[in-house]
């Protein structure tokens, strides 16, 4: 079923601005908020079942209950707005046309984990959204929700925006980190994860910007309350991306009850494929997971309907299912090219390696070179193992997991479309003649 929890005042002008927002309900839940005990806040987003949106889907209370509180040392929260995995763009909708429902969830986030000093660490592709964001800022300081003595609580909050210089792997939480501090975005090794030892090896707790707007609805209506919205443990709303060969790509909030089918088949969502066209596979959650073709999309291994959730989407592990991710769902119908798909991805994850781990540095470069000789038609069929060993080799070998998701879509491609990788071996020249663009890679 369509959602409208974080979209709800979608259809409203000027919802942007401070005083359209505020008269349509913004900042009640910021006032109930400031008005509870931290830890009250702390329980209400555990009852609420959240699950971190930016992929990982770790529960969000369970996140903020792991924070380290030693006496006299600050602590910070830092909204992960680095938002670059291919096929996901549902934070960028959130912040260019709701930034204030995102200013209100990182203070009443802020409030509960008593962070006084609030970082949103945005992709530097998103230049426009900073101004959008720094005018929401303002417009909330001046209406005294930011600032010193917040509301007379005596609580103080400052949110600093900060521009990403361009690399993926700056949306691993640690590495974001790392460039926050003004250092080269390299991951750390966890433990010591960020809630113990983060920013300034200060206790940090980073949350995707999803997460953090969600925190409204759920002080708005009570943890138990959002919790009814979804199924199982995936609770809430999801907001979903989509891409690729779909008639109405765009932002969709559902929220977790409805069928792959009817999302990509009902006029409400993706509305369909385009010129009647068959649907070939699915990347439900951004590009690393694993690709599902459309054969075990829409039923699960024992047959039963496949949902759009964490669970269903999951169920059968990575031999028939996949992950919800990021919720960047992109489509291809059948003219699509498997090889020629992943080869992209490759080439992705290996410009985007940071290079402190051999079996990534390496390995994405040796991926992206295979692929390309057999989707240009110069593979041999020797190659397909490789491939296959080269993945199994990264995965799980790393410290971020960069390594991992560079290593599922090969997998997964290997898994469910061996016959495509060996249709470009056994017709060399007939590759090649397809293998038009081959020069802008
Ligand atoms: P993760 O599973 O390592 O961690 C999830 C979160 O839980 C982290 O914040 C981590 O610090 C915390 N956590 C886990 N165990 C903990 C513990 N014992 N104590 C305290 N905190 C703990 O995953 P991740 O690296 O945060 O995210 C990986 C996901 O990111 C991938 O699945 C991918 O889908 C997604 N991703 C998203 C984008 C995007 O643009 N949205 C880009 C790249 C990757
Ligand atoms: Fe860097 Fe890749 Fe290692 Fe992550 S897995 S730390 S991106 S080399």
């Amino acid at each position: 079923m369509a959602a409208k929890v974080l979209l709800k005042n979608d259809h409203i002008e000027g919802i942007r601005y401070y005083d359209t927002y505020r008269k349509h309900g913004g900042y009640e839940a910021a006032e109930k908020a400031l008005k509870m005990a931290q830890a009250d806040i702390v329980e209400e987003v555990k009852k609420s079942g959240l699950r971190g949106r930016g992929g990982a889907g770790f529960p969000t209370g369970m996140k903020w209950s792991f924070l380290a509180k030693p006496d006299g040392v600050p602590r910070h929260l830092v909204c992960n707005a680095d938002e670059s995995e291919p096929g996901t763009f549902k934070d960028r909708y959130l912040m260019e046309f709701h930034p204030h429902i995102l200013i209100e969830g990182l203070l009443i986030s802020s409030f509960a984990l008593g962070s006084n000093a609030t970082y949103i660490y945005i992709r530097g592709e998103y230049a426009w959204i900073v101004n959008i964001l720094e005018e929401a800022i303002d417009e909330a300081k001046k209406a005294g929700w930011l600032g010193k003595n917040i509301q007379g609580t005596g609580f103080d909050c400052e949110i600093y925006v900060h521009r990403g210089a361009g690399a993926y792997i700056c949306g691993e939480e640690t590495a974001l980190i790392e460039s926050l501090e003004g250092k080269r975005g390299n991951p750390r090794m966890k433990p010591p994860f960020p809630a113990i030892q983060g920013l300034w090896m200060r206790p940090t707790v980073v949350n995707n910007v999803e997460t953090l707007a969600a925190v409204v609805p759920i002080i708005n209506m009570g943890g138990e309350e959002y919790a009814k919205i979804g199924v199982g443990r995936s609770t809430g709303s999801k907001l979903l991306s989509v891409c690729g060969n779909v008639n109405k790509p765009g932002v969709y909030e559902i929220d977790m009850t409805i069928s792959v089918e009817e999302f990509i088949y009902s006029d409400e969502y993706c509305g369909g494929i385009p010129n009647g066209k068959r649907l070939k596979a699915c990347i439900p959650g951004g590009s690393s997971v694993p690709i599902v073709p459309a054969n075990l999309l829409f039923k699960t291994a024992k047959g039963e309907t496949r949902y759009m959730n964490y669970e269903s989407l999951s169920d059968g592990g990575f031999a028939t299912g996949t992950m919800m991710g990021s919720g960047g769902f992109i489509v291809l119908d059948e003219d699509q090219c498997i090889v020629r798909h992943t080869m992209t991805l490759a080439r992705f994850y290996n410009h985007e390696s940071c290079g402190q781990c051999s079996p990534c540095r390496e390995g994405t470069g040796w991926m992206y070179k295979i692929l390309k000789n057999i989707e240009g038609g110069k593979g041999k069929m020797s190659d397909i193992g490789l491939l296959w060993d080269i993945q199994r080799r990264i995965e799980g070998n790393t410290i971020c997991p960069l390594g991992d998701a560079a290593a599922w879509p090969v997998a997964a491609a290997i898994r469910h479309f061996r016959d495509e990788f060996e249709w470009h071996v056994n017709n060399p020249e007939e590759s090649q003649r397809r293998n038009y663009g081959l020069a802008h890679y």
